[in-house]
């Protein structure tokens, strides 16, 4: 039985054939049979229907007789948010559930691999060196189980590109199966240097991929240092120019520390120069998540001390007419002059907002704070006047 706190899972009546298995949850009565086979029915109330392969039941629900002797999963009350059409891998030996897709979701990611080639000094991940390669597997099975009206995914790591081909598998399953998906791919983008390896993702032509690669400075030194990989930045500049040259989106992404704030016009300014052809830049405030708690002397700095560098560099990319954001920042830490190009970025179920922001008259425009934020954030929070509306 597995302890999730005090919670508990418990499976029962399991097939002895039973083991690790992605499987979709339904709450249709009317589902095809063939369906049902291969689902599991997520219990509510009143009369089940037959067929299902297994039946999710809440601990706190009295489980009927026409259920008790199937296949059936236990829940504690945490699985609430449950609901049909999620994706979840169940494991009966390990007394295993965990939703790895949900429909209600917008920013649903899967975790490729935990392995990397770098190891950053702001890794919200950090990589271990496992096989981890069931997880494509996985990846693989979910797919197909994925509603197609699925709006945004996201495959992340580690380096997802370690897996080679099999990666790019993944993306030709992702075009066949969610064709109308917007599918983002989190990569340093170093293999991509290599241009063959380019050409066979541009070749899969999936309709709206894009792939969001972390340039850190316009120095080469610098960026190897926040990466903690020499030879990085060589590798992924080139990654970034094969790419858009076999017709694959790229968005360049710059975490916002110390590291990066002091020639962040710079870094603006070589990539306005040298890669104008991005499609997107976005300039991200730090999440206090992995190695960023052990390493927050090398990279905290106040958002409200680096306002001047965030401005001159979103001045100069859009003065180059490029596509920029800034995720994760706050409003009053935010010069008003480019509050335009700031996106409510942090996911509902991490967003949150201090003490400090009560009475703010643009509560419902900021991006808010991380969760993790609590560990460390600005003193400079000052709720905006309603006045101050009319300064962006
Ligand atoms: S005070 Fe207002 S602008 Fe500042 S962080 Fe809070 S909600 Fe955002």
């Amino acid at each position: 039985m597995l302890i999730l706190g005090s919670r508990k899972i418990e499976f029962r009546n399991a097939p002895e054939s039973a083991g690790r298995e992605v499987i979709r949850v339904s709450t249709a009565h009317n589902r095809p049979q063939p369906l049902r086979s291969t689902e599991a029915f997520l219990f509510e109330g009143g009369a089940p229907p037959e067929g299902y392969r297994w039946y999710i039941v809440s601990e706190k629900t009295e489980i009927p007789d026409s259920i008790s002797g199937k296949p059936s999963i236990i829940v504690p009350e945490t699985f609430e948010y449950l609901a049909d059409g999620d994706v979840v891998r169940i494991a009966p030996q390990s007394n295993e559930l965990r939703a790895i897709y949900r429909r209600s979701s917008s920013h649903n990611s899967f975790l490729v691999t935990e392995r990397c080639n770098h190891y950053c000094l702001m890794c919200s991940q950090p990589p271990r060196n496992v096989d981890d390669d069931w997880i494509y597997d996985e990846i693989l099975s979910a797919l197909p189980l994925i509603d197609p009206d699925t709006s945004y995914l996201c495959f992340t790591g580690g380096e997802p590109t370690i897996l080679g081909d099999r990666f790019l598998k993944l993306v030709q399953a992702s075009k066949s199966f969610l064709p109308r998906t917007s599918l983002m791919v989190l990569t340093n983008g170093r293999t991509f240097s290599d241009d063959r390896f380019s050409e066979k993702l541009g070749k899969v032509a999936h309709p709206d991929l894009m792939l969001g690669i972390p340039l850190y400075s316009d120095l080469a030194h610098i960026h190897d240092y926040v990466v903690q990989s020499d030879g990085a930045y060589d590798e992924t500049i080139r990654g970034i120019i094969n790419l858009k040259r076999h017709g694959v989106p790229v968005e360049i992404r710059v975490v916002l520390h110390k590291e990066t704030i002091p020639r962040l016009p710079q870094l603006a300014q070589f990539i306005a120069r040298n890669l104008l052809f991005a499609d997107h830049v976005a300039l991200m405030g730090l999440e206090m998540t992995g190695f960023t708690k052990a390493n927050l002397d090398k990279l905290w700095i106040d958002p409200g001390d680096y306002k001047n560098e965030l401005k001159e560099a979103v001045g100069i990319l859009d003065r180059a007419r490029m596509r920029v954001s800034i995720y994760n920042s706050q409003l009053c830490l935010t010069d008003p002059a480019i509050w335009r190009f700031t996106k409510r970025s942090i996911s509902d179920w991490k967003q949150e907002y201090m003490a400090e922001c009560d009475g703010c008259s643009v509560m419902d425009q900021c991006a808010g704070f991380f969760a993790s934020a609590k560990f460390r954030y600005s003193d400079k929070i000052t709720p905006v006047p309603e006045a101050g509306i009319n300064a962006s």
